[in-house]
C-alpha cells in the first residue's frame, strides 16, 4: 500500500463559473488558468502521480505548452491512473479537501464526488471530498483563490 499527496491552486478573475473536480458550480469568478484551472483534478492527478513517486504534473502536462490550452483536466486524472494501473495498483481511497471562501458548495459535494468516481470507474464509497473555508485569512480566504488538497491510497492488484 501507498500515499500519494498533492496541493493545487489557482487564482480568480471576475467570471461566470469554475469547475471543481468536472463540476461546473455557477459564481461570479472563473480561474485564471491555462486549462480549465480544476484544482480537484489537478490535485488528485499529482497525488497519484506521488503515489508511486511518477513525479509531479508538469513533468508530463508542462504548462508552457499549447496543447493543454483548455484541457480537459479529467483526461489528465485519467491519464495519470492509467500509469498507476500500468504499475499494477488500484485506488484504496481518495481524501479531498477544498479550501475556498465565499462559494457554497454543499449542494455540489455529491455532485463532485460522483463525478471523480465516475471519471476513474471506482466506488462511490472510495471518494471523500470536503469544503472548508480559510476563516477570511490569506488569499484563499480573501476569495482570491482556490487550494484543493488531496491524499490517495493505492494497493498493489
Ligand atoms: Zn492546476
Amino acid at each position: 500500500m501507498r500515499v500519494g499527496f498533492s496541493k493545487d491552486i489557482h487564482v480568480f478573475k471576475n467570471g461566470n463559473f469554475i469547475i471543481l473536480g468536472g463540476v461546473k458550480i455557477p459564481c461570479d469568478k472563473s480561474f485564471i488558468a491555462h486549462s480549465d484551472g480544476d484544482v480537484v483534478f489537478h490535485s488528485l492527478a499529482e497525488a497519484l502521480l506521488g503515489s508511486l513517486a511518477l513525479g509531479d504534473l508538469g513533468k508530463y502536462f508542462p504548462e508552457n505548452d499549447p496543447k493543454y490550452d483548455n484541457y480537459d483536466s479529467s483526461l489528465i486524472v485519467i491519464k495519470c491512473y492509467e500509469m498507476v494501473k500500468k504499475l499494477n495498483y488500484h485506488i484504496s481511497n481518495i481524501d479531498i479537501s477544498i479550501e475556498l471562501e465565499n462559494i457554497k458548495l454543499r449542494n455540489y459535494i455529491e455532485e463532485i464526488r460522483k463525478n471523480i468516481a465516475n471519471t476513474l470507474d471506482i466506488n462511490l464509497d472510495k471518494v471523500s471530498v470536503k469544503a472548508m473555508t480559510n476563516e477570511k485569512q490569506d488569499s484563499t480566504g480573501k476569495g482570491l483563490s482556490c487550494i484543493s488538497y488531496c491524499v490517495v491510497c493505492v494497493e498493489e492488484n
